[in-house]
């Protein structure tokens, strides 16, 4: 449990005899200047000490482990959760924008073949504000930074759509309550087509990224063991009736892999699913992880990156590469491994007040 799962009701409740707008005070302060509750210098002192000692209110994230990369631009917490879980998160510094990657379960229960959190297994949902509370953390660092954190991508442990209500709430208090643009909200999903729907019933325009790898049901159920169950034409299928009915932004993560998905075939079968879905593909050079004996993948090289890039747009297809940050402190796509039953790194602190 985290503050940031309490309802209005639920704070109003453990307000009892505080006057009405103490409610919109204690919101303003923890959602907007991310103020731990000793902070919160609109409350009477008496009220704050009272509050500071609720169970309620104790923060549901303690750093266990902090490490940064890329010149201090990357930023990865390794966070124990009450109950021994942990998660990890990391928060990134461009020219122009800082963006947070956050996890939505503890562990993944997806299993791509090529994925860390996938190796080490699922342990269990994220609350709503367990998530929450990842965007307030790293926003409250990036203030501290003299960053302003603009954009959020479910991109960290687990699978967002197999989490899709609390996930959801999540995103509502991201965009209501922090005050994002829904447009700089990602939810990333290996592709489960009865959640694809469901995002197309709710209103927030935020983004949708398939991580699709493969264009071929024999390789991506290799690579992506639940195209099994969803294969590629059925996920082509419910992707454009998304698009069709929300008009938003769909886009493809695709890890390069040497020799495995990187071949001019790849392209020639990636290509018309991209156009038929005007959807852009992020290329992301495959990140090593400590699982997969060295060899058995590689990721392309980055010449063979930047021409599948060049042939998807000789192809009409809109392609990027994704910068790899925080590989050095595996923290880019791919690498957030941490599980509860692995010895994690000493030194658990509180983040209650800097
Ligand atoms: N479960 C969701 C959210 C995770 S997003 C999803 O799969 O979409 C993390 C992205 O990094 C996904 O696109 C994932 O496929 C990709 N990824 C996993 N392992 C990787 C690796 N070793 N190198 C590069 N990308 C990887």
């Amino acid at each position: 449990m985290s503050r940031y799962d309490l309802e209005d009701e639920e704070i109003t409740a453990l307000l009892a005899g505080e006057p009405r707008f103490r409610l919109q005070q204690l919101q303003e302060a923890l959602y907007q200047r991310f103020e731990e509750i000793e902070e919160i210098s609109v409350l009477p002192k008496a009220l704050r000490e009272r509050l500071s000692h609720l169970p309620e209110f104790a923060p549901a994230l303690s750093v266990a482990n902090e490490q940064r990369a890329d010149g201090g631009r990357t930023v990865k917490w390794l966070f124990h959760l009450d109950d021994g879980a942990a998660i990890e998160t990391v928060l990134m510094h461009y020219r122009d924008h800082s963006t947070v990657c956050i996890s939505s379960q503890a562990g993944c229960a997806m299993a791509c073949s090529f994925c860390a959190t996938g190796h080490g297994g699922y342990l269990r949902q994220l609350s709503t504000g367990e998530i929450v509370e990842q965007v307030i953390f790293a926003a409250r660092r990036a203030r501290a930074d003299g960053r302003r954190l603009d954009h959020v991508v479910f991109m960290g442990m687990g699978e967002p759509f197999a989490n899709f209500d609390r996930v959801w709430r999540s995103v509502e208090r991201i965009v209501n309550d922090i005050g994002l643009a829904a447009r700089h909200v990602t939810l990333s999903t290996v592709g489960l087509i009865p959640q694809i729907r469901l995002l197309a019933e709710h209103p927030l325009q935020v983004n949708l990224a398939v991580s699709l790898h493969a264009a071929n049901n024999e390789l991506r159920s290799e690579l992506v063991p639940i195209n099994r169950r969803y294969p590629i034409e059925r996920l082509v299928t419910a992707l454009e009736e998304y698009f069709a009915q929300t008009h938003r932004r769909i886009s493809f993560e695709w890890a390069l892999i040497a020799g495995v998905n990187d071949t001019p075939k790849d392209v020639a079968e990636l290509a018309p699913i991209a156009n038929r879905l005007h959807a852009h593909v992020n290329l992301i050079p495959l990140n090593p992880i400590r699982d997969i004996a060295p060899g058995a993948m590689k990721g392309s090289s980055p010449e063979r990156v930047a021409e599948f890039a060049n042939e998807l747009g000789a192809l009409g297809v809109n392609a990027t590469i994704r910068r790899t940050r925080g590989r050095s402190i595996d923290a880019a796509c791919g690498q957030l491994a941490v599980m509860a039953n692995r010895p994690v790194p000493v030194r658990v602190t509180r983040h209650r007040v800097e």
